[in-house]
């Protein structure tokens, strides 16, 4: 078992296989002996903004005068995007790509974040938790605390725009601004809601029905609610450093960085060492289909460092890897985006073995890259894999493995579960897609409230 490690550790000696019988008395090295850092243990620079020219090589020259087309009656209409965070996570992800677009579209569109204190992200953690089906209790001093900093936020913001968009619960409660504007307001859920607690939901809804219309990321996601609702698929961008093309040079230099090796199967899951990603249960599946046909397994994941119980699931990896050498499990920093895509690309099988998933985005990413994808049938997972079709889905250990092997010595199945994964990302997944729905949406409501004709 390999285990890449962030930090300037000799991986051998970290992992107690093989240390050194006498410490060194020069200061340590870098792993290997190497004088400079190897690219991934360094943040590379930010990636430039993207502009639609960029998408035109990916999804062809009609996809994007379709999305100047529809933004035409648009021009000039003001949007307002509200979320919560600036960085990190998905949505603050997808938003900083996608306001840049919908500007470039002369469609004035601006980004604000809410702030608050400690305890309200606190309480907001919870919510999401809560939301996603976990017990809670809502307090009185809870639900103060939350309109407190809504009330905060409404003083210091604006809602001069002709559209309001607000992203997740969070920033939910700012609805009551509508009365001092004639904006059409919707909420963007990026959350599944399909099974919330039901005290938490019962604050929420009443917020929620205010406004003209709710988008939800997969129809099981959804309430019953008196407002329109709407699916927005969430999406990839297939220009970004995790998704590009990739030269062959590359994806083979982070291979030997990471001691994979091209020339024997490749199986790979990408993800959080989170229980909810069964990486455990990936290792036992990996073994089985192993007896039978030649393949090592990769895990990459990150996350582990900052997050106590991520530390104990990648011991719980490590433990279930053994000492196997074609076991090799990556703990990665956060900013390894072109690291993952090389990874996935290098990949003759994708695995996403979850328990419980959101929409899956490493799966839309492996399909992307036409790899043979092995998924369970959870969360937004199996409206991407289409079983048999776009890749296989799987419920247990024995499927997976029964998969892994099926493909691996299927290549023809495989190649064509591949070409039709990336077809059906490519109509449904991507950016462009994405930006064709808020388009149609914008138009949809602005009409509705009389701010088009
Ligand atoms: N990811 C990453 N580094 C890691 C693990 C995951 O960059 O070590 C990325 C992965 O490529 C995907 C996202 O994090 O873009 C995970 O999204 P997904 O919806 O699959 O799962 P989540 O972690 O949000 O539950």
């Amino acid at each position: 078992m390999q285990t890449a490690k962030p930090q300037n550790q000799a991986a051998t000696a970290q992992d107690g296989a093989s240390a050194p019988a006498s410490a060194p008395t020069e200061p340590p090295l870098l792993p290997d002996r190497r004088k400079t850092r190897r690219t991934w243990e360094t943040p590379p620079a930010p990636a430039p903004q993207p502009r639609l020219d960029h998408y035109q090589g990916v999804v062809g020259e009609a996809e994007i005068a379709e999305l100047r087309f529809l933004a035409r009656d648009l021009k000039g209409k003001t949007i307002k995007m509200v979320n919560s965070t600036a960085v990190g996570g998905g949505v603050a992800e997808m938003l900083n790509r996608l306001v840049p677009l919908i500007n470039e579209l002369e469609v004035p569109t601006h980004w604000d974040v809410i702030t608050g204190g400690n305890d309200f992200f606190e309480l907001t953690k919870a919510f999401h938790n809560a939301l996603h089906g976990g017990a809670y209790e809502l307090t009185r001093q809870a639900q103060e605390i939350f309109l407190m900093y809504d009330e905060q936020n409404r003083q210091r913001m604006s809602f001069t725009e002709d559209m309001i968009v607000i992203h997740d619960p969070q920033p939910a409660a700012l609805i009551r601004a509508r009365a001092d504007c004639d904006a059409s307001w919707a909420w963007r859920c990026h959350i599944d809601l399909s099974n919330p607690n039901p005290q938490l939901w019962g604050f929420l809804r009443p917020f929620i029905e205010q406004y003209d219309a709710a988008i939800f990321s997969s129809s099981s996601f959804t309430r019953q609610l008196p407002i329109p609702q709407y699916l927005f698929y969430p999406c990839i961008d297939p220009i970004s450093e995790k998704n590009k093309e990739l030269d062959d040079a590359t994806v083979q230099k982070v291979c030997d960085e990471f001691g994979v090796d091209r020339s024997r199967p490749i199986v790979t899951q990408v993800s959080r060492f989170d229980r909810l990603k069964d990486p455990v249960g990936v290792v036992q599946a990996f073994k089985l289909a192993r007896k039978y046909v030649d393949c090592q397994l990769v895990l990459a994941g990150g996350g582990a460092s900052d997050d106590p119980e991520g530390t104990i699931v990648l011991k719980e990896v490590k433990e279930a890897a053994g000492s196997d050498p074609d076991i090799i499990i990556l703990d990665l920093p956060p900013w390894c985006a072109l690291e993952i895509n090389a990874l996935q690309r290098a990949s003759t099988v994708v695995v996403q073995k979850s328990i419980r998933e959101g929409f899956g985005l490493t799966v839309t990413e492996a399909l992307w890259k036409s790899k043979p994808t092995i998924a369970a049938a959870v969360g937004g997972i199996p409206n991407q894999i289409i079983h048999k079709l776009t890749g296989m889905l799987v419920h247990s250990v024995e499927g997976c493995a029964y998969q892994i092997r099926y493909l691996l010595t299927h290549p023809e199945l495989a190649r064509q579960l591949g070409k039709n994964g990336h077809e059906h990302v490519k109509e449904n997944f991507l950016m462009t897609t994405n930006m064709r729905r808020w388009l149609l949406l914008f138009r949809i409501l602005l009409t509705k409230r009389g701010i088009l004709p």
